[in-house]
């Protein structure tokens, strides 16, 4: 499958280790729960920076956190967080395997969508945890989660069922499940889009050893030509005199 480009900018992604990478995560965590940025704070019991771990190859985003996320801290520990677990296990996804995160970090007023400039303060914590995780692939869970990530309206219907080049990430877009809640039918087309994202992510996993095999047999090939003959060849060589 080819991935549709996308030519917006990427997170620039800088050279650091993990152990570096995850104390980055944990101040943007750290800095999401202290955040007055934007009016959302104003009615937060729990800002709720995101969970996983720091390596996860697959990085998943929500519009904004619930009453129960508002309540606990934690991201998808609802209804719809748990419509969307079962649907990332039966696709061999398993939550641990994945940082989840939302747009907007602090929950709207009755949950209403957060509203542009809420998505634009909040959104340097979004970029700043991808460049920290360095996702293979990212999933949008609702058309705001998309135009969320991109930092511009897209058409949700366009994009959905194609995976988005965005600086070495590709996007997979969904449904968010709490659409499922109203509409059973939805979760169908959620699996397909999951299944989707499970095979850019082996695709991309081959590729990555295809790249890994390559590198080495060419460094294989640099250090032996450095090295000079092996004594075998230097023998054969004489004995040929
Ligand atoms: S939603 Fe984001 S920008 Fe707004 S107060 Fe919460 S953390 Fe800050």
């Amino acid at each position: 499958m080819k991935p549709r480009r996308n030519e917006l900018a990427p997170p620039s992604g800088a050279m650091v280790g993990p152990e570096e990478r995850r104390e980055i995560l944990e101040k943007i965590a750290t800095a999401v729960r202290g955040c007055t940025r934007c009016r959302l704070h104003a009615t937060r019991i729990h800002a709720v920076p995101g969970e996983g771990p720091i390596d996860a190859p697959v990085f998943v985003i929500g519009e904004a956190p619930g009453r129960d996320e508002d309540a606990s801290g934690r991201p998808f520990v609802g209804a719809a967080g748990k419509i969307f677990d079962k649907g990332l296990q039966a696709v061999g996804l398993p939550r641990e395997e994945t940082y989840i995160t939302n747009v907007v970090k602090c929950r709207p007023p009755a949950n209403r969508a957060p509203k542009a400039d809420e998505i634009a303060s909040c959104r340097p914590y979004l970029l700043a945890q991808i460049e920290a995780v360095r996702p293979k692939v990212a999933i949008t869970l609702g058309a705001t989660a998309l135009r969320g990530l991109l930092g511009h309206p897209v058409p949700f219907k366009e994009a959905r069922g194609q995976a988005i080049e965005l600086g070495g990430v590709l996007v997979v877009p969904t449904y968010h499940p709490a659409a499922v809640l109203y509409n059973r039918r939805l979760e169908v087309e959620i699996r397909r889009d999951l299944r989707l994202a499970a095979r850019v992510l082996i695709s991309g996993r081959a590729r990555h050893i295809a790249d890994r095999h390559r590198r080495d047999k060419r460094s294989h090939r640099v250090n032996a030509r450095r090295r000079g003959p092996s004594q075998g060849a230097k023998r054969s060589a004489r004995r040929s005199r």
